[in-house]
């Protein structure tokens, strides 16, 4: 059986929980382990500041609120994406605004972008779809222009670049996740990364319920309190514990998936060559982290075709997003800009292949050899 994910450990992960429990004795949010993940992150990404969150959907909210996103604002977004880079704003009344995705990188065309800019638009929130950088020159340009935020989802996107900059770091904040299916995990975790000082004061707040009790914590004030709106968003140090070890070890698990993500490649690139599947172009993903390795088929007939044979072969492949602007919430919600054919097309025939850092190279051989016997 291969499945398509499955959650791993690569180090100290099971130690640092013990240590957590036995020797700091601390469990809650904010212990020595979150405060080495904040160092370790902020290392790795060359960025001011980090904060742990308990998922990537509380970073995201978390930007929405430092953004100052409110009722009747617009933010402008990819359809093909998860639910919460739209929930985020959605839950502070803004309305999402939907465009169009690039057939190439299957991220947010740039192009569309300026046309969908209205008086009332706030922010622009560009999804790197596996781990493949959005077009973050000509985003930021356009966000300069018209004084708009930047909020990256970078969720898949640890260690992955545009050009020189870690994902994440470029727009004014970034969103990661640690969920058991990215790469670097925790079970449910993520992060934000603030790229611009004005909002960390607010960012710490928010984070503790709305309260300043990091700064009494570092004897800033004589007392904590209420000062603003907020919520619950810091892991426990359990969470941080696990994810140290893995973030101790995030080369390896990145060098591993590039890795599988070239097997697959160099085993599918007869097919692609023949024009049966389209697969990513391997070459233009030199700079992403391996996040995930999909194939494009001719119709959503053929997808469901080749999905059943493969799980006859015990090899679990999974499609991706159902489009968001044409799902019920998103009806309710948003507003689509334009016609969204690549989106809608792509989401039909998308195909995930299994992809996991305990995956050995064998495995990916025999799903790709798989799919060849599909075509054969
Ligand atoms: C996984 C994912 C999220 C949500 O991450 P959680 O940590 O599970 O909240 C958001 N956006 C994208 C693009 C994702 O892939």
């Amino acid at each position: 059986m291969i499945p398509f994910n499955k959650p791993f450990i690569v180090g100290k992960e099971l130690y640092n929980i013990a240590c957590a429990v036995v020797q700091n004795g601390h469990l809650a949010g904010d212990g020595p382990y979150t405060k080495q993940c904040h160092e370790l992150l902020g290392k790795m990404l060359g960025c001011k500041s980090v904060l742990l969150t308990h998922s990537c959907t509380g970073a995201l909210e978390m930007a929405a609120i430092l953004a100052d996103v409110g009722p009747g604002d617009e933010v402008i977004m990819p359809s093909f994406t998860f639910v919460t880079t739209a929930n985020a704003f959605v839950l502070r009344g803004a309305t999402p605004v939907f465009v169009d995705i690039r057939p190439d990188t299957l991220n947010i065309d740039e192009s569309l972008i300026e046309q969908a800019v209205t008086e009332r638009t706030k922010a622009i929130v560009p999804v790197h779809y596996g781990g493949r950088a959005c077009n973050m020159k000509a985003i930021m340009d356009i966000a300069e222009r018209h004084d708009l935020i930047v909020i990256e989802d970078a969720a898949q996107s640890l260690m992955s670049f545009d050009g020189d900059r870690p994902l994440g770091t470029i727009g004014h904040f970034g969103c990661l996740s640690f969920h058991e299916t990215k790469n670097v995990i925790s079970g449910e975790g993520g992060a934000l990364i603030i790229n611009d000082d004005r909002f960390l004061d607010r960012a710490e707040i928010i984070r503790e319920k709305g309260t300043n009790r990091s700064q009494f914590f570092r004897g800033q004030v004589d007392k904590y309190t209420w000062v603003d709106i907020g919520s619950s968003y810091l892991p426990s140090e359990l969470t941080a514990a696990f994810l140290h070890a893995q973030l101790e070890n995030a080369e390896a698990i990145d060098a591993k998936r590039r890795e599988l993500f070239q097997v697959y490649s160099e085993e599918l690139a007869d097919l692609a060559d023949r024009g049966a599947i389209v697969a990513p172009d391997a070459d233009a993903c030199h700079e992403c982290n391996g996040h995930l390795y999909f194939i494009i088929l001719k119709s959503l007939e053929e997808r469901t075709e080749l999905i059943r044979f493969l799980a006859e072969r015990e090899i679990k492949a999974v499609f991706h997003y159902v489009p968001l602007h044409s799902s019920p919430a998103g009806q309710r919600y948003g507003r689509a800009f334009g016609d969204l054919n690549v989106t809608d097309q792509v989401s039909d025939t998308l195909l995930r292949l299994p992809l996991y850092y305990d995956m050995e190279k064998d495995d990916v051989r025999e799903v790709a050899a798989a799919i060849r016997d599909f075509f054969a």
